[in-house]
């Protein structure tokens, strides 16, 4: 460019210079911290399944695997270590691609209504345990056609179904409403009547690996990556999502979605 001569202008442009540099070298930091946290979150996650399946099997290696009962029992419970490393796997590899921005949404129509249901029927025996009652209620002729991504919404409503469910108390419901929000969305609505959450944990409910009851909520299984995920799916499709919450009353979920026309 032109030599520039005005040295009144030159010190603003190294000032302006020196700013620059010290809002990456702050974004910089910010990132290493984000990165730093997240590992120790995910060996934190990893260590409590990789130490129960490694007790288990020392155990039987110990000679716990002379005993036909124990035997069983120890490799069912190894088992269900092994699974829920699978779990948080899982969810990792899909909250990096989702974070990373690797997320290329596949939007096609398809009927919302019949998603639900297919749902509701892979989590029926689930329910069934703890004599929840899954019920869906429109007022909507049907089906209701919308444009997004099938599989990754498909993942929103299983995890928000599964929590409903995990964080249902027994006899409870879980019920799924779609409305019309404006002409060209609609909100679907996911209730249930569960142990709620109390307000000071909702600004950071959407966080990964947050939860409310740390004890709790590790003994149902889950990775504390669910409700970030959902968060990222919807806002991937441009959508909002939002919670509404009452200890000891329960909880609602609700995103929005386009309409097809
Ligand atoms: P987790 O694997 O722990 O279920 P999530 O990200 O899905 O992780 O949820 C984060 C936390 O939010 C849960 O640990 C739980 O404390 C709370 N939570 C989520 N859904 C519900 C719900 N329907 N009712 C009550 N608490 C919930």
């Amino acid at each position: 460019g032109p030599i520039n001569t005005d040295m009144g202008t030159l010190t603003q442009e190294i000032d302006k210079f020196a700013r620059d540099k010290k809002l990456e070298i702050e974004t910089l930091k910010v990132r290493d911290q984000y990165r730093k946290e997240f590992f120790g979150n995910v060996s934190h996650e990893l260590k409590t399944p990789l130490f129960t399946v490694q007790g288990y099997i020392l155990t039987l290696l110990d000679g716990a695997m002379n005993d036909e009962k124990i035997r069983k029992k120890y490799l069912e419970r190894a088992s269900k270590g092994v699974e829920r490393l699978v779990y948080i796997v899982n969810d990792l590899d899909m909250i990096t691609k989702l974070e990373i921005g690797d997320l290329r949404l596949k939007i096609e129509t398809f009927d919302i209504v019949e998603m639900v249901k297919n749902v509701f029927d892979m989590f029926e025996m689930r329910a069934n345990k703890k004599k929840i009652t899954l019920t869906f209620d429109t007022d909507y002729p049907k089906p209701i056609l919308v444009n997004a991504d099938k599989e990754r919404i498909q993942q929103v409503l299983i995890n928000l179904i599964v929590n409903s469910i995990k964080y249902g108390r027994e006899k409870g419901t879980t019920e799924i409403s779609i409305e019309n929000l404006i002409k060209n969305k609609v909100i679907v609505r996911i209730t249930d009547n569960g142990i709620g959450i109390g307000k000071a944990h909702l600004p950071r409910l959407f966080e990964r690996f947050y939860r409310v009851d740390k004890s709790g909520s590790r003994t149902e299984g889950g990775s504390g990556l669910g409700l970030s995920i959902v968060k990222h799916i919807i806002e991937a499709h441009d959508e909002k999502i939002y919670v509404e919450s009452e200890y000891g009353v329960g909880s609602e979920f609700s995103f929005t979605l386009e309409k097809a026309k």
